[in-house]
């Protein structure tokens, strides 16, 4: 969703996937007034990534239909946010890249401005993008869970995302729930993700059937969204699959229940949306069966709001600015 009537203050978000940067100038209630991509293109290593980030941003700084009060970015991996360097992500190749600082330097050279740069991690950024403009507005504890690709998490606790030591905390993705399940791509077995997420399901099927299971199963381009219209319509083989993935989700928000008892959990992602009522009702009795009423008794579990991962990146500026 785009606008032209967008008045007051503004910040540019980037979100760095592996194949492309998606950027928007965003206003500070959440509307896009104006978009921007380029190709990540990796390979060509972090000075030329960063350079892409900083042009694709100073793009959208010129004609701003108002002051712009900085650039918030998302990264896959290891992000120290408050020094802003991105530690390590694997996907992109990059171990010690000082984004932010960078960014910032490039467009004060470019562009004659100097504003603050914020960086942190992909899925951090999903839970701040919730907090600052969507269905976590008013709420200091509470997880943000993605369910697509894979299953990325952040956690805030006292209106703070959770870090830890070594920037990992809330990587509930690539928590073990069974040693001897599925080989993870992290060189694990039986992460979380590699049954709650699309490529967990299509695993699921690829796995339950014999050479009796209809077509649609044995495809080997099978795809989420197929499974998710199976079970629908009721058959057996994708109903066992969802069920499985939403009894793991369950065991997933028990772990975020027990250790920091939020008071809501947001599922986004494209199949924690599309799959919301498939996963989410089945996913609260597994977790009933797993901690305390107590512990239960303020959490509401929603989906999310705010599906454009560059306005979510755009939130870091307005949370860096009033923290
Ligand atoms: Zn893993």
């Amino acid at each position: 969703m785009t606008t032209q009537e967008a008045t007051g203050e503004f910040a540019v978000g980037v979100d760095v996937g592996a194949t492309k940067i998606a950027a928007a100038l965003v206003s500070n209630t959440g509307e896009v007034v104006r978009e921007g991509r380029a190709a990540t293109d990796a390979t060509d290593g972090p000075d030329a990534v960063v350079a892409r980030i900083a042009q694709v941003a100073g793009d959208l700084l010129e004609n701003a239909p108002g002051p712009v009060r900085g650039v918030g970015i998302g990264t896959p991996g290891y992000v120290d946010c408050p020094a802003g360097v991105v530690r390590n992500a694997v996907n992109l190749g990059w171990v010690e890249v000082p984004v932010a600082r960078q960014v910032a330097e490039w467009i004060a050279a470019h562009h004659a401005v100097q504003l603050p740069v914020y960086i942190e991690n992909d899925a951090n950024v999903q839970a701040l993008g919730e907090y600052v403009f969507g269905v976590a507005r008013g709420i200091d504890t509470f997880a943000h869970v993605a369910v697509g690709s894979g299953l990325g998490s952040g956690l805030l606790v006292n209106g703070r995302v959770v870090a830890g030591a070594s920037y990992t905390a809330a990587e509930l993705g690539h928590l073990v729930l069974d040693p001897a399940g599925r080989p993870c791509a992290c060189g694990l077995r039986g992460c979380v993700e590699t049954v709650v997420s699309g490529p967990g399901l299509v695993r699921s099927v690829h796995a339950s059937t014999g050479p009796d299971a209809p077509a649609w199963a044995r495809d080997p381009e099978l795809r989420a969204e197929t499974i998710v219209a199976q079970a629908r319509a009721g058959d057996p083989t994708a109903v066992a699959a969802l069920e499985l993935a939403a009894s793991w989700l369950g065991m997933t928000f028990a772990v975020l229940v027990a250790v920091v008892n939020p008071a809501l959990i947001v599922v986004g992602g494209g199949l924690g949306h599309s799959a919301f009522d498939l996963l989410v009702p089945a996913a609260q009795r597994e977790l009933a069966r797993r901690v305390p009423a107590q512990s239960l008794d303020p959490l509401r579990i929603v989906p999310s709001a705010v599906h454009s991962s560059a306005v979510g990146a755009s939130a870091l500026v307005w949370h860096g600015v009033n923290s």
